[in-house]
């Protein structure tokens, strides 16, 4: 509930949130996301802080023959998925928890269990996730009331709670509503039913703020599924993960968020962009920017097909 409490989540974040390349497979999200796109130099449309920078200046190092490969690879249209896999192995073992075998046999059955798509070869669909925050929040419903395109937003139980006026604006601009646990917690190594409690308390949470509405959608903290996708599906809520991310919970600048959507996007893409876990401006402004570049290439903002009518 505190700033601190938001700030370690938010540096969590950094380090754990992943892509999947196109067969489902996770891939470090730094290969995909954090390289500078094509024709990108410094960000130009924000301040960064000068943390950021340092850190944004060292994984640029550190990545830019990573990023290079996954860049080629992107541009193959996934014809390297062999390499993917190889490199993704190597980036778990040596930056997250070192246990690849069991993170690959997770993989696998992530990969039947959570949704990363949707229908339509010029469709997407955006989620925001970590809020409702009182103050990107707000700005963001706006921008989308604007632009009239819906969402699906993963809500943390903790925020919920202290800003349900904000959950009700959510809901009242017919976005969906997802659950993301209390308090951003890892799931990996939780068992089935601390879980279950956990995931009970952030459904109780939103729903105190808006009684009638489905909360339909579950996503993991990290996208860390552990065994999550079971206990959720379980409890009635999708297992939703994504097929880009953009790298938003480090501020880039705007125009490279709005740089990395409009090349990253494919076909069916769910986006993983936030609303809370720190100061989220950037990704307002790039939304605001992006949607129409999007729509005037064709691509139009859709929801999950099983998702309930509002
Ligand atoms: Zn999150």
């Amino acid at each position: 509930m505190s700033t601190d409490t938001t700030q370690r989540g938010e540096r969590r974040s950094e380090t754990r949130h992943r892509n999947r390349d196109a067969k489902g497979r996770y891939t470090d999200e730094r290969d995909t996301n954090q390289r500078e796109p094509p024709g990108a130099t410094t960000p130009t449309s924000a301040t960064s802080s000068s943390a950021a920078t340092r850190a944004a200046a060292t994984g640029k190092r550190r990545n830019r023959e990573r990023g290079n490969r996954a860049l080629r690879t992107a541009k193959q249209g996934g014809t390297s998925e062999r390499g993917t896999r190889k490199r993704g192995r190597r980036e778990r073992g040596r930056g997250e928890r070192g246990n690849e075998e069991r993170d690959d046999t997770e993989g696998e059955r992530r990969g039947m269990d959570v949704m990363e798509t949707v229908p339509g070869d010029r469709a997407v669909c955006l989620t925001f996730d970590d809020g409702p925050n009182p103050v990107d929040t707000p700005r963001l419903l706006e921008v989308l009331r604007r632009h009239e395109v819906r969402a699906i937003f993963f809500l943390l139980g903790q925020f919920a709670l202290k800003y349900p006026d904000i959950v009700q604006a959510i809901a009242a601009d017919g976005h969906l509503l997802g659950n993301h646990g209390m308090h951003h917690d890892d799931l990996t190594d939780w068992p089935e039913d601390r879980i279950e409690a956990d995931l009970r308390e952030a459904t109780e949470a939103i729903a105190s703020a808006v009684p009638d509405r489905p909360i339909a959608y579950f996503r993991a903290p990290y996208g860390q599924w552990g065994r999550s996708p079971k206990v959720a599906a379980a409890l009635g809520m999708r297992p939703v993960g994504w097929r880009l991310a953009v790298g938003d919970w480090r501020p880039p600048g705007t125009d490279v968020l709005v740089e990395r959507i409009t090349t990253g996007i494919t076909p069916g893409a769910i986006v993983l962009l936030h609303d809370g876990g720190g100061d989220r401006h950037q990704t307002v402004a790039a939304v605001d920017a992006a949607i129409p570049l999007l729509r005037a290439e064709g691509w139009t903002f859709t929801l999950p097909a099983d998702g309930p009518t509002q």
